[in-house]
């Protein structure tokens, strides 16, 4: 069964059909990455699936269960356990990298200040960045500030991370310390739903490739079968 499916999502921009009735399932503990073109609809699926951007049609199943976006706390609920991790990291720049990953746990978890200060800092631990806890955004290389902000939407223990673009924003040498945190949160056994333009990490990482274009699935399948030349 799988943890997540997405059934016929559409959306539309004036009479610009930019998705045009997407579906796809991921099993627990898959790697699947979405490829295409700039301008396929990679992004707004990823973000019609957190309901950042809401459907014109489509629904969303999360274990086995429709998601009602139309109820607040059952969307808020629902974020938690799909996390979303952005391109330009989405930091908050008055904070350092513990609060930046701890705010969410005192907030919306409701956690103590000490309680989430603790889980905050081994979840920044986990992406190897603890010596950096301290530091604020404009303090950190990229590649951190991408590391923070996947530690932050890991300390809301998620179901399933949805990854859009995470290392298209930085400087060539800093992509492989992310590539690097994925790689081993696939080998944790999370479960992601991740849009790159990285063919040689998705070559050997992915479960499944679904290659995009104009708003529509052409082609899914192992990365063998993807990738492999005519
Ligand atoms: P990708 O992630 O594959 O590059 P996007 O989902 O970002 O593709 O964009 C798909 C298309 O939707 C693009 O042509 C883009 O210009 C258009 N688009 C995205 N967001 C909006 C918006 N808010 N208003 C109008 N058009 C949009
Ligand atoms: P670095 O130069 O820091 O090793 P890389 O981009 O080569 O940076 O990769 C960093 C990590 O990302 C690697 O240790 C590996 O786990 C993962 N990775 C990147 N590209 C690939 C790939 N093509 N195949 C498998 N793993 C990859």
């Amino acid at each position: 069964d799988p943890i997540l499916l997405v059934e016929n999502v559409r959306k539309s921009y004036g009479n610009r059909d930019i998705l045009r009735g997407v579906s796809l399932a991921i099993r627990k503990g898959e790697l699947k990455v979405l490829i295409g073109p700039s301008g396929a609809g990679k992004s707004t699926l990823l973000q019609c699936i957190n309901f950042l951007v809401v459907p014109d049609q489509g629904q969303v199943w999360l274990e086995g269960r429709k998601v009602n976006f139309s109820r607040k706390r059952e969307l808020y609920a629902y974020r938690q356990q799909v996390g979303m991790i952005f391109q330009d990291f989405n930091l908050f720049d008055h904070l350092t990298a513990l609060d930046n990953v701890g705010i969410g746990l005192v907030h919306v978890k409701g956690m103590s200040k000490k309680a989430a200060g603790e889980r905050a800092m081994a979840e920044i631990e986990r992406v190897g960045l603890k010596a950096h806890a301290g530091h604020y955004p404009a303090q950190l290389s990229g590649g951190q500030k991408q590391r923070i902000s996947i530690a932050r939407a890991l300390a809301m223990d998620p179901k399933v991370m949805l990854l859009d673009e995470p290392t298209s924003a930085l400087d060539p040498e800093l992509i492989g310390e992310v590539l690097a945190v994925i790689r081993d949160l696939v080998a944790n056994g999370m479960t992601m739903l991740m849009a790159t333009h990285q063919i040689g990490f998705s070559r050997a990482m992915a479960d499944e490739i679904i290659f995009m274009e104009n708003g529509e699935i052409l082609e899914q399948g192992p990365p063998g079968k993807i990738f492999s030349s005519p």
